[in-house]
């Protein structure tokens, strides 16, 4: 098996973190997997097996794409679509039986004629202040319920929103959750049944109001901390290390260059090890610019600009570093670690987009 870029991925702190989760909310609350792009790029199938295992009960994910590829392995739990669909996509999730989120009367006309005899389940979505998907209004979110359980051939299954400030827990957070819960109020008493959720990451961690019937956790499966800080903090393990090996070892003189764009010239000797991993696997395109990698346990920086295929790395000037060893792009090795937060921070953005661009060339191992 290449050790050339791996995403080793831990299924047993999958289920742990989801255990987690679960206990963070009562317990008749439901507890819902986002495993969609990928599975946040750790395998979409792979996680949602093993947080079904630690009491995952629905799955979730954002097209009908992913929804048909995760029903072709897992015949059995509800998924939902959280994404919006077209007329064949929306075809194409109701005919492996996935729930679909719904806004607006066409779209709910458009399930019924494509309904056939399972009937298509619908999850009304209220945009309670996100601004992307969603019933932009109290009136319009609860005529559409009416219209939902009027309608022959679908079946109104969900009222749900999406938090835009959930990690932040701040004024736009409270606001957006006191209006959907006058919303799943209404429906509730009108609709016996319907399943209210609302609760990302964030939310199951921090706020237990927003819970309601069941929560949709994402981030926090796979280890990674919603606030941006260490998950350890929020007793969560993350499950993903990326691994590969140092290819070459030089020793290079002052003055010398390496890397497109000769951006790295040591002021010393010292001794660079070439890693065949860049960013074509998704590791981010940077000059040095204080990106650290593991090498025998100790931080190396990067030397020089990230390539395609390949990055350079200053292993200074013991030669202590030698072809074959591993590399440790995120992860642990001793008293030492590369947490996805800490790469989010230096390339300004944050953990979700961090492994989510891991690419289809890293090959993904579970253990
Ligand atoms: N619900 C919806 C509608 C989402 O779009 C997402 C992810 O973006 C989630 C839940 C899960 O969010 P998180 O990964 O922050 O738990």
């Amino acid at each position: 098996m290449s050790r050339r870029a791996r995403a080793h991925v831990d299924l047993g702190a999958v289920e742990r973190n989801a255990r987690r989760l679960r206990g963070c909310a009562a317990a008749d609350v439901l507890l819902c997997a986002v495993v969609k792009a990928d599975g946040y790029g750790h395998g979409a199938v792979a996680v949602a097996r093993a947080a079904l295992a630690g009491g995952a009960r629905w799955l979730a994910v954002a097209t009908a794409d992913e929804a048909v590829a995760l029903r072709r392995e897992l015949p059995e739990p509800p998924i939902l679509v959280l994404g919006a669909l077209d007329e064949p996509d929306l075809a194409r999730a109701l005919g492996v039986g996935a729930d679909v989120v719904a806004w607006t009367p066409e779209f709910v006309r458009c399930a019924e004629a494509l309904a056939g005899n399972g009937g298509a389940r619908l999850h009304v979505k209220v945009d309670t202040g996100m601004g992307r998907l969603g019933a932009r209004s109290r009136e319009e979110a609860l005529a559409l319920a009416e219209l939902i359980d009027r309608v022959a051939g679908v079946r109104l299954c969900g009222v749900m929103t999406h938090f835009a400030t959930a990690d932040a827990g701040d004024a736009h957070f409270a606001a957006q959750l006191a209006s959907f819960s006058a919303i799943a109020g209404v429906v509730r008493a009108r609709h016996p049944g319907v399943l209210v959720h609302a609760a990302n990451s964030a939310a199951v961690l921090r706020a237990p109001a927003a819970h309601f019937d069941m929560v949709r956790c994402g981030v926090a499966l796979y280890g990674l901390d919603p606030f941006q800080r260490d998950p350890a903090a929020a007793r969560l393990e993350p499950a993903l290390e990326l691994r590969s090996y140092v290819a070459r070892v030089a020793r290079v003189e002052p003055g010398e260059a390496v890397g497109y764009g000769a951006r790295f010239r040591p002021s010393a000797p010292t001794w660079v090890a070439t890693v065949p991993i860049g960013y074509a696997d998704g590791v981010r395109r940077t000059t040095g610019g204080g990106v650290d990698v593991l090498i025998g346990g100790r931080r190396r920086p990067l030397a020089g600009t990230v390539s395609m295929d390949s990055l350079g790395v200053d292993a200074g000037s013991h030669g202590d570093v030698r072809a074959g060893d591993e590399v440790v792009l995120i992860g642990a090795r001793g008293r030492e670690r590369i947490l996805a937060e800490e790469l989010a921070a230096r390339h300004g953005t944050i953990n979700y987009e961090v492994l989510c661009a891991l690419g289809s060339r890293v090959e993904r191992v579970y253990e």
